[in-house]
């Protein structure tokens, strides 16, 4: 079962959004053309009720990209974005979403960020993610979205956790921070994470 988990392509990480990846909208037709590739596409939605925590909005005299102490780790202070219902929480309307068997949301605890698709910061609560794909046969997890040093990262991480091989689409991901996403890379790869391109994807399944 080839899977593809397309991390958070929403409106409030793309072009012109309240916490955008500077260049990220090149990798939305990217997404589009490597999701016939696979037998089970699934997506995750960061979907934050208006009073999280990890907004600056709500920390008062705080402002973004300041870090907290929240509830015992460290926690960066982000934009309001993904609020649950809003325009930016939605799918950015150029993704096919045709092909999405399902969509799993994260960070809905406002006390809580959560930047993995499988459990919270804390990795106290599952969204189920792992066990649905379990399910569903999947073995070797595909990943592009954003970002790729954030969301992205720390969803491989866990995806390795719970017993899968990761594979990173390079040309398919953009990180917030470049020279930070570099030096993760190399941490991923002695990981065992696999990196390829959409090329490769594509010629692999001709
Ligand atoms: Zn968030």
């Amino acid at each position: 079962m080839k899977t593809l988990l397309i991390i958070d392509v929403q409106n409030d990480f793309l072009g012109g959004g309240s916490l955008e990846v500077p260049g990220s909208n090149v990798i939305v037709p990217v997404i589009n053309q490597i999701q016939d590739s696979f037998d089970l596409v699934v997506a995750t939605q960061d979907w934050h009720p208006e009073d999280h925590k990890s907004f600056a909005s709500n920390q008062p005299g705080k402002k973004p990209f300041e870090t907290i102490m929240l509830h015992g780790l460290s926690q960066t202070l982000w934009p309001d974005h993904c609020i649950q219902g809003s325009r930016g929480a939605e799918l950015h309307q150029t993704l096919n979403t045709g092909r999405i068997a399902a969509i799993f949301r994260k960070g809905m605890d406002p006390e809580i960020d959560s930047y993995s698709a499988f459990f919270d910061n804390n990795h106290q609560l599952s969204t189920g993610l792992g066990g649905y794909l379990k399910e569903k046969g999947a073995m070797e997890i595909h990943f592009p979205g954003v970002a790729a040093d954030i969301c992205v990262y720390y969803s491989i991480l866990d995806s390795i956790l719970e017993g899968f091989t990761a594979v990173l689409v390079e040309d398919a991901t953009k990180p917030l921070y470049t020279e930070k996403f570099d030096e993760m890379k190399c941490e991923l790869v002695k990981l065992g994470v696999k990196i390829t391109t959409s090329s490769q994807i594509i010629s692999q399944n001709e």
